[in-house]
């Protein structure tokens, strides 16, 4: 790894803190999507005047720019950004991205994205985000270690990084390597700081990381989606069978979210029938099996060709086909007032952040489709990132101190129970029903009862309030009340 106190002493490029307003522009702004979808909910709370606008408010908004060696010698110009939209509790936290298109709009949208997911599981952070603007395929490992670490240094010298202030995570483009990357360089800033490892989620866990966090957001998806689908009298509504065995599903994006979201739907009983990714998409009504489809992409560098799936005539034509659940698990704005019409599910989970506009969510809720917003079903890689954070700050592996003593617990329990009965516990039951919850239990067991615990809280305020809200009005209502509520707790508003 190269020294990150070499690279970034050269390094230290203009800042810009821009004004807190979006960029105009033609078609309605990612930032004003999510401002809609808020403002919907507002109708419906009783807000001191004035404590909306600092809701929405992006509280800081970081651009900066700066050189990236090449490999070949020539000098690149990075531009990156780094959101904290909200204060209202901190640290600030949010992924960064790593993307050909990403903008100041897309970062400041997904900030704010962040602060109402993070009070709606009860998370306690201000929502963040960053993003940088590359297409990663274009540069080397050594190439992206450079830019990672200058982007960790541009944050720290500007207090953008640290356990306290604003922790980072994986996004689009980034996973454990990357937050590697920034936790090692964190490390070698703060040398003497106790807590360095908490300034960064998501990395492997010999970094710090914690079991569960690669997969949690797609966990997570999968918790929060089979909680709807056992709720008898909403799968009745959408004339299906309560449960996610046999459901048919399609998913858009192969990523971190998409991949693991898959599996577990798989592992749940469900029928993946369609895949799209970036090279075009499938569909196979018989089901695809996701373990062998990985091993044919990374054969022939492409779903398509599959044996068994049909190929469509593009990358977007599988989120039209017909199925119980779709999950879109790539980007946002990829159900619109353009295809929403055709689009055929029942469920549309948005384990992406914002993959269906305002304008689309609304007609599909029109319709009767139920769409499990983004705020909350993709909510599981940040708690995740919480337990991961609170690791890092105890010091502690969970389960470490109580493993043990559970086990020899529960075994005297067994044991007796094998005296009393006179019978004798199977060996494999036995070890099962014995076992103390070691960290991978735990984080699952945390994220479980997050999310279940997540869509009841919605459920709750949309049949109170009205039976025909759509579910992302409630989870809005749910997270501005939390929000409204430490406000008003401050002091600051009348
Ligand atoms: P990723 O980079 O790991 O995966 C994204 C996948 O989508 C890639 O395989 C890419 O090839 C594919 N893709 C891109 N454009 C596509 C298109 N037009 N059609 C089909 N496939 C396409 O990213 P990720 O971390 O899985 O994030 C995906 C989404 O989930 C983003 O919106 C992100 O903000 C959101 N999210 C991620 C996390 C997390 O923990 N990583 C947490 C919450 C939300």
């Amino acid at each position: 790894m190269s020294s990150p106190g070499l690279a970034v002493a050269l390094l230290i490029s203009p800042l810009r803190l821009l004004e807190r307003n979006p960029p105009v522009s033609q078609t309605i702004s990612f930032s004003d999507q999510v401002n809609r979808n808020v403002d919907r909910a507002a109708k419906h709370l009783d807000l001191p005047p004035g404590m909306l606008d600092q809701i929405k408010a992006c509280n800081t908004l970081c651009e900066f720019n700066f050189p990236l060696v090449r490999d070949d010698g020539s000098i690149e110009v990075i531009r990156a950004w780094r959101a904290e939209h909200s204060h209202h509790k901190l640290p600030t936290k949010g992924g960064i991205r790593y993307a050909a298109n990403v903008d100041a709009d897309e970062v400041m949208a997904l900030a704010s994205l962040m602060t109402y997911k993070c009070a709606l599981v009860d998370v306690p952070f201000g929502g963040g985000k960053g993003g940088i603007k590359i297409a990663k395929w274009q540069y080397s490992d050594a190439e992206l270690e450079r830019i990672t670490r200058h982007y960790t240094y541009q944050l720290y010298s500007r207090n953008m990084i640290g356990p306290g202030t604003d922790v980072p995570a994986p996004d689009y483009g980034t996973g454990p390597r990357e937050m590697g990357w920034i936790v090692d360089t964190c490390r070698a800033l703060m040398p003497d700081r106790l807590n360095a490892a908490a300034c960064v989620t998501g990395k492997p866990i010999n970094h710090g990381g914690v079991r569960g966090r690669s997969g949690a957001t797609g966990r997570g998806v999968f918790f929060g989606t089979r909680e709807a689908c056992d709720q008898a009298d909403e799968m009745k509504r959408l004339g299906l069978s309560t449960g996610i065995e046999g459901k048919t599903v399609v998913i858009q994006g192969l990523g971190n979210v998409g991949l693991s979201a898959a599996r577990f739907f798989e592992q749940g009983g469900a029928r993946i029938i369609g895949v799209a990714e970036y090279e075009g998409s499938i569909h196979s009504p018989k089901g695809i099996d996701i373990e062998r489809l990985m091993v044919h992409r990374q054969e022939t560098e492409s779903i398509v060709g599959f044996p068994g799936a049909e190929a469509l005539p593009d990358r977007a034509s599988a989120l039209e086909l017909e199925c119980d659940i779709l999950i879109p698990a790539a980007l946002e704005n990829q159900i619109t007032a353009e295809n929403v019409d055709r689009i055929r599910a029942k469920i549309v989970a948005e384990a992406a952040n914002g993959p269906v506009t305002s304008e689309a969510s609304e007609s599909l809720h029109r319709r009767g489709v139920m769409v499990l917003p983004d705020a909350f079903i993709n909510a599981g890689g940040v708690t995740v990132s919480y337990f991961e954070w609170l690791k890092n700050l105890s010091h502690v592996r969970f389960g470490r101190l109580d493993k043990r003593f559970e086990q020899a617990t529960f075994s005297g329990i067994l044991k007796e129970i094998e005296e009393l009965t006179g019978k004798t516990i199977a060996d494999d039951a036995f070890a099962r029903m014995s076992h103390g919850a070691d960290e991978a239990d735990l984080v699952d067991s945390g994220l479980e009862e997050t999310m279940i615990n997540a869509y009841h809280e919605i459920l709750k305020i949309q049949r109170q309030r009205d039976s025909a809200m759509d579910l992302r009005t409630a989870s809005f209502i749910c997270a501005i009340e939390k929000i409204a509520k430490v406000y008003l707790e401050l002091g600051i508003f009348p």
